[in-house]
């Protein structure tokens, strides 16, 4: 038994060229990374080698050399963000990137993403203009503010407005309104980070409006009031007003700033939701600068956008710190088509995902679960399937305690856990993300598409997810 023959079993590089399969990898994905792609698994194979125990073993895995380096290859070259079904019924699911973008605006923005686009061009003038230009007169329309601009998201949002109105002076925040969002978004942090000094007024549960007004100085350079989108404090609670708030800083000529996190335009108590405040709400009551996120409820690309009186939003268009925030030609378009949809109200909760699946009747989750019952059971896979009722969650730290009546399928099949299908799900060609409720997988159809139905049911036989592996 001599190992050394068996290396020199091993196929030189030139040999491997020249084989009709790595021929077409090279075709396929280019010379230089086929040839990386081929080291590495020569590497590897002569490690496995020096521990074979057998000749026929070393052979066979000399055999397998060319389909490893295909794989190899060919897995470095598939994208690692793949398209996903969001089974959990959580509609701004953040681990699943919050909002889906409407597909009607797909063909528009593909179009300017790879070509180029007015950006920062004024067409009529021929001369440089503004990216904000595309979507701040329709923002103001919508909101009734004076001006509107947007950056990289709304956690920018909050760091920009602190850092051009407060930094280097004191802004005040209640203590009930110092949130975390998830992502280690903190209020007090971001605060630090804008150079501005935070003056904490009130307690946890109650603020009162003498605790503002005792707290101003002469460094107080804003009023910061945040809305505690993703928890409730009830009970004995107490907040001031954003009415209130606005008389004082009126007065002594303090921006009154409001941080809305969600940024809801339309009332959705009329599709039988809770009552969110709307961002036209905080400019009417007299906020100077409101900002909110534009992948929440606003149901558009990740933005912050940033509206209010225009001697405001002017300064922080020019400070520097715009430059490192701002946002990109696919954010322009995909914020300027998303805030057309909402010229109407009819439109927007059809043409908006976010919206549509949100204020979807119960009776079409409903119909939406039977036709993937009925896909199911027309598979004739093991396993045993129930319509169930369920409640979907809006998610994205939006409306926390509101839960939407749901529908979904139950799945059990005997011999495997739920835990071990949830695997399965995760690991399909597209994966189906669920959620486990009572010892049972429970797919809420609210955010999948009643057209996929058939393919999921497809997919999970031919994956044979349900069959238990002896
Ligand atoms: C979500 C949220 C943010 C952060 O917004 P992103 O767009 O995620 O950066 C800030 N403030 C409030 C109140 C929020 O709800």
């Amino acid at each position: 038994m001599n190992k050394n023959e068996w290396f020199k079993r091993i196929p030189k590089v030139d040999i491997l060229l020249e084989t009709e399969e790595i021929e077409n990898l090279i075709e396929s994905y280019g010379r230089t990374s086929v040839l990386s792609g081929i080291r590495e698994e020569m590497d590897i194979l002569r490690k496995q080698i020096s521990q074979c125990e057998t000749e026929e073993d070393a052979i066979q895995r000399i055999e397998e050399l060319v389909d490893k380096i295909q794989e190899g290859v060919e897995k470095k070259h598939t994208p690692n963000m793949e398209l996903v079904i969001n089974g959990t019924g959580t509609v701004l699911h953040t681990n699943l990137g919050r909002a889906p973008i409407s597909k009607k605006h797909m063909e528009r923005l593909a179009l300017i993403a790879s070509g180029y686009g007015n950006l920062e061009y004024n067409l009529k003038e021929g001369r440089r203009g503004e990216r904000y230009s595309h979507f701040e007169e329709l923002l103001c329309e919508i909101t009734g503010a004076e001006a509107a601009m947007a950056v990289n998201n709304n956690a920018s949002s909050v760091l920009l407005i602190l850092n051009t109105l407060a930094k280097g002076g004191e802004a005040i925040v209640s203590r009930g309104e110092l949130i975390e969002i998830g992502g280690k978004f903190r209020i007090p942090d971001v605060m630090e980070a804008s150079g501005a000094v935070m003056v904490e007024v009130g307690t946890t549960n109650k603020t009162h409006l003498e605790d503002y007004e005792k707290a101003i100085t002469e460094e107080t350079k804003a009023i910061l009031k945040v809305h505690t989108s993703n928890y409730q404090v009830v009970g004995f609670t107490e907040s001031v007003s954003m009415e209130e708030l606005s008389a004082i800083s009126n007065e002594r000529d303090i921006p009154l700033v409001e941080d809305l996190g969600s940024g809801v335009l339309i009332d959705l108590s009329k599709y039988g939701l809770t009552y969110e405040p709307r961002v036209q709400d905080s400019i009417e009551k007299g906020a100077d600068v409101v900002c909110f996120s534009g992948d929440k409820l606003l149901g558009g690309p990740q933005a912050g956008i940033i509206i209010g009186k225009k001697k405001y939003i002017d300064q922080m268009k020019k400070n520097q710190l715009t430059r490192a925030l701002r946002i990109d030609k696919f954010t322009a378009t995909a914020l300027e088509l998303t805030l057309l949809e909402y010229l109407s109200e009819e439109n927007v909760v059809k043409n908006i995902p976010v919206l549509e699946m949100i204020t979807m009747p119960y009776e079409v989750v409903e119909k939406k679960a039977k036709k993937l019952l009925r896909e199911l059971k027309k598979q004739n896979m093991p396993g045993d399937y129930k319509l169930c009722g369920c409640e979907s969650q809006i998610g994205g730290g939006s409306l926390p305690l509101e839960r939407l009546k749901s529908a979904g399928v139950s799945i059990a099949s005997e011999g495997i856990s739920a835990a071990e299908i949830e695997t399965r799900l995760r690991k399909l060609p597209i994966p189906i993300i669920v959620r486990i409720v009572n010892d049972e997988i429970l797919i809420d159809v609210r955010c999948i598409e009643e057209k996929n139905m058939q393919m999921i049911a497809k997919m999970l036989k031919e994956n044979r997810v349900f069959e238990s592996v002896s």
